[in-house]
């Protein structure tokens, strides 16, 4: 008998899995350089969690949670997104003050599956909370714009708007209302919908787009300390040297949003998926999960269309392959001492012929087939220049002096 992954769920292994490795060890070092250490949260939390924190009237909440009752009675559900979870998180260490957390793991959302859209997937992203300066919505926007630009992203667009606070947000909504209202015979039924329970939301419906160009837009309405502080975000980001356009339709799917929202577009993607990942501002956030007043800035990217974007590697996942003539026990203790200098390698350890060994590094398609002769015999590095003879304690070196 044989079973098939889940619906919208993959089995990834090399040489895709490739790829995804080098990428999520690229956000390491990156999220890393911007001061922000690891945080990890549970895949599971409690349904109330994401209805209170994400929304109940947004599609995620509504349509697509992974929800279930444990054996306890509990109704818990697979994280759909990374915000609130560690939210939750800060609010219970009892930490005072800004505080930055990145995290990286797989979110569920029960959704249509497509190229790009699947119903487990991957996000990294940042938090960076208790901060109100336009300095941290600032950082956190480039570090994901060099990221992905690192990461090799093609055609990147970076998006940014502004979404008001809860000063001068409910007097764009009300107005927003309005218009909506005068134009429901050439809204979608879906639009229609969302008039009350939601208007903004349907600034972001692409099918109505012809009818929203002169709908009224939230730059035009916010107050003062929101303006100056959109004002100076743009500013700041641009002095960093980032591009970006300004888009008053990027609404965002999630509620918690309040003033800088943003996304990244990796334009080569097939259009109704080509965001790589987007965030803001959620300074009403903590509250709404019974926590202090709490600002706080942050993003999430989706691995699986950075994947996407940038294309599968080519570079094999081994460095050199050794293949032994005296038997794998020789091979084992050869390759635990090259290991440990720091070469990345592997061999036959089922003592196959030396032309199979041979094959197998063919296979793999290695840079470099080291041939262990026996002791006391100098290694035949080969590679697709030549061959030579090193030292076995010369071996991590001469790999060194390649690179
Ligand atoms: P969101 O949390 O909806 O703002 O999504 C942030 C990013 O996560 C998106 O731009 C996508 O790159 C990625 N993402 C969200 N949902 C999915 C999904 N169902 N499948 C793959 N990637 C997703």
């Amino acid at each position: 008998m044989t079973f098939q992954p889940p619906k919208g769920t993959d089995d990834l292994m090399a040489p895709q899995s490739q790829a995804w490795r080098e990428v999520l060890s690229l956000w390491d070092d990156w999220s890393g350089r911007y001061g922000f250490p690891l945080v990890m949260t549970p895949v599971l939390e409690s349904t109330e969690l994401f209805r209170r924190g994400v929304g109940d009237t947004t599609e995620v909440v509504t349509k697509q949670m992974y929800t279930f009752e444990d054996r306890g009675g509990r109704s818990v559900t697979l994280r759909p997104e990374g915000t609130a979870g560690v939210v939750r998180a800060y609010l219970n260490s009892g930490h005072q003050g800004a505080w930055k957390g990145a995290y990286s793991g797989p979110f569920f959302r029960y959704e249509r599956p497509q190229g790009g859209r699947r119903r487990q997937f991957w996000q990294v992203g940042v938090e960076y909370l208790d901060v109100e300066g336009p300095a941290a919505d600032a950082e956190v926007v480039e570090l994901g714009y060099r990221y992905l630009e690192s990461a090799g992203v093609p055609n990147l667009e970076l998006l940014i708007n502004s979404l008001g606070d809860s000063e001068c947000r409910p007097g764009y909504v009300a107005v927003l209302r309005d218009y909506l209202r005068g134009k429901e015979a050439e809204l979608g039924e879906d639009s229609i919908g969302l008039i009350d329970v939601n208007p903004l939301r349907v600034l972001d419906s692409k099918p109505d787009q012809p009818v929203l160009v002169d709908a009224p837009r939230m730059v035009d309405n916010l107050c003062d300390a929101c303006s100056r502080h959109f004002e100076a975000v743009k500013t700041l980001v641009e002095g960093l040297g980032v591009p970006f356009t300004e888009d008053h339709g990027l609404v965002r799917g999630l509620d918690y949003y309040t003033r800088t929202t943003f996304e990244y577009v990796g334009r080569q993607l097939d259009t109704a998926q080509n965001a790589v990942g987007g965030g803001g501002r959620y300074d009403g956030l903590a509250e709404t999960l019974g926590g202090r007043p709490t600002p706080g800035v942050g993003f999430a990217l989706g691995i699986d269309r950075i994947v996407l974007s940038v294309g599968e590697l080519d570079r094999p996942y081994l460095e050199a392959y050794l293949v032994s003539e005296t038997g794998p026990e020789d091979a084992l203790q050869v390759a635990s001492r090259l290991r440990r200098d720091g070469v990345n390698v592997d061999f036959d350890s089922e003592g196959r012929s030396v032309k199979a060994q041979f094959r197998a590094a063919r296979r793999i398609d290695v840079a470099v087939t080291l041939v262990w002769k026996g002791e006391g015999e100098p290694i035949d590095v080969q590679t697709k220049g030549g061959r030579q003879d090193v030292p076995l304690e010369e071996v991590s070196d001469w790999f060194k002096e390649r690179t």
